[in-house]
């Protein structure tokens, strides 16, 4: 038994620059790796850049750099927005490394020994932009690419192939016996059925491009971008140097809807033939439109993650992604929704209860936190975190908010029904004591919960509930007990933890 988590996002491809579907994948890639980590395990988080292939080549040469440049500069503009936004992935892959081309080489020669590799023709549809064949009836109305609709043209060239139909019986018995293999069942039934359906070869080079890696018995052709760029969940790890079976196989491959028969057949059929442990799971998760729309950029209505990160707040906009719809389904970004919950949940719910409470025991209590108390509020918080476990271990991260939420709501109307104000005028202070122990202990479950989400926010509660230490270093197996606030530690003044904003 592996101790580690291991999390991957896809690997994106430089030909664009980071958008609000880029931020989506990692933003939940980084919660999920932060919640593992706070339940003690040893994480592995990878992400990366796709920098190979036609388009890459194509949009250099117009651009009248190398493909590398190109890449060079698109790169920078990931690193850079996962640092804005907060993003704790522990390596980031380049499929242009040369660590990357070892590990692919490696298993196509492990594929190559297996006899899975054989040399043929390939003639099809192909659209160049998507660098995809197509079948006559895959294609859309008036023979168009039925990924991006545009003119697609007939192509015949030499090209080694993967015998994916060898895979069809494995694959079935995997999906069979690991009903979680492919989540939400809506996809994990695509995949059932496309696999049902039968497979056909695969085709794994190209002679149509020069960038990309050459093979080792046929330098003419280089690997097909997808076989390239799939290898980097285990490059990134080290393979096949010792060491990458401690955090192999990925118990989470994290993608979005459309790359989804990459990852969840011929990628376990290519480990199978490279006689490698296929991953735990392949999560696809929905896509976003903008106020109602499609976004695209002939529209102009692309959402740009950096925008959101500055007008909103990094932590603002990152709980938005995760609160507003159910994980695996699709959503819709409006200001309105944002600026909304930013209002209500955040700082109303959510920041007031802070305020308020740290503003009470500095008036009533000089600031320090009473002794431990067992009030009513203990069940709800033990409770809540029992619940939030289970709906994170299951990649629900909107209802683990929900759940954080009631809480929230919980300790709010604790506060009034005890009316704290008025003990403190009665002076019935042992009462007092208690009552306001309760709320800051359930702070600082919330503190926890929501660090995933809100990182730096979390970090923020935490000090202002007078602690020293980094959030990030706590674990719920040591701090998600009740009565851990430690008596007489001192409270800081209250700031606003997320500002009101105008729509
Ligand atoms: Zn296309």
């Amino acid at each position: 038994m592996k101790d580690t988590f291991y999390v991957t996002t896809p690997i994106y491809y430089v030909n664009d620059v980071p958008h609000i579907g880029h931020a989506y994948t990692t933003i939940a890639a980084d919660v999920l790796a932060r919640y593992k980590r706070l339940c003690g395990l040893k994480t592995f988080f990878l992400t990366g850049t796709d920098e190979h292939g036609q388009k890459i080549e194509k949009a250099a040469r117009e651009l009248g750099i190398t493909p590398k440049e190109l890449a060079d500069g698109v790169v920078g503009r990931f690193k850079d927005l996962w640092r804005i936004l907060e993003i704790s992935n522990d390596d980031f892959i380049r499929t242009t490394e040369p660590r990357h081309e070892r590990a692919v080489l490696e298993l196509f020669n492990r594929i190559w020994k297996k006899g899975d590799i054989y040399l043929g023709e390939y003639e099809d549809w192909y659209c160049v932009p998507c660098e995809s064949f197509w079948t006559e009836k895959e294609l859309g109305e008036g023979r168009r690419c039925p990924e991006c609709g545009r003119q697609v043209d007939r192509l015949r060239e030499k090209s080694y192939f993967f015998r994916l139909s060898r895979y069809q019986e494995p694959l079935l018995r995997l999906l069979e016996e690991n009903p979680n293999f492919v989540k939400p069942q809506s996809r994990y039934n695509e995949v059932l059925s496309f696999v049902k359906g039968g497979l056909k070869d695969l085709s794994i080079s190209r002679m149509t491009s020069r960038w990309g890696i050459p093979l080792p018995n046929d330098p003419d052709c280089v690997l097909y971008v997808w076989f390239d760029a799939l290898v980097n969940y285990l490059s990134g790890i080290g393979f096949p140097e010792e060491g990458y079976e401690k955090i192999w196989p990925a118990d989470c491959h994290l993608i979005g809807k459309d790359i989804l028969r990459f990852h969840a057949i011929y990628w376990p059929a290519f480990l199978m033939s490279a006689g490698l442990p296929v991953p735990r799971m392949v999560f696809a998760h929905g896509w976003w439109t903008v106020e109602g729309q499609k976004m695209s950029k002939s529209l102009g209505n692309v959402v740009d993650p950096y925008e959101m990160a500055e007008r909103y707040g990094v932590d603002q906009f990152r709980y938005f992604l995760m609160r507003e719809v159910s994980f695996g389904l699709d959503g819709d970004f409006s200001q309105r929704a944002i600026v909304n919950r930013i209002n209500s949940e955040l700082a109303n719910d959510f920041g007031n209860l802070v305020s308020r409470t740290l503003a009470m025991v500095r008036r009533y209590l000089g600031g320090r936190i009473p002794s431990p108390s067992d009030g009513q509020l203990r069940q709800k918080a033990l409770h809540t975190l029992e619940e939030y476990r289970k709906l994170m271990d299951d990649l629900s991260f909107q209802r683990a908010l929900l759940a954080v939420w009631e809480l929230i709501g919980s300790v709010n109307k604790y506060i009034d029904s005890t009316a704290p104000w008025s003990l403190y005028k009665e002076k019935r202070i042992r009462e007092l004591k208690e009552a306001l122990y309760n709320c800051l202990e359930c702070l600082r479950f919330v503190a926890l919960m929501v660090y995933p989400f809100m990182p730096r926010s979390a970090q923020r509660l935490w000090e202002m509930l007078g602690f020293r230490n980094g959030i990030e270093g706590e674990t719920i197996d040591k701090s998600g007990t009740w009565g851990g606030l430690p008596e007489g530690q001192e409270v800081a003044e209250p700031t606003p933890l997320f500002p009101r904003m105008e729509v």
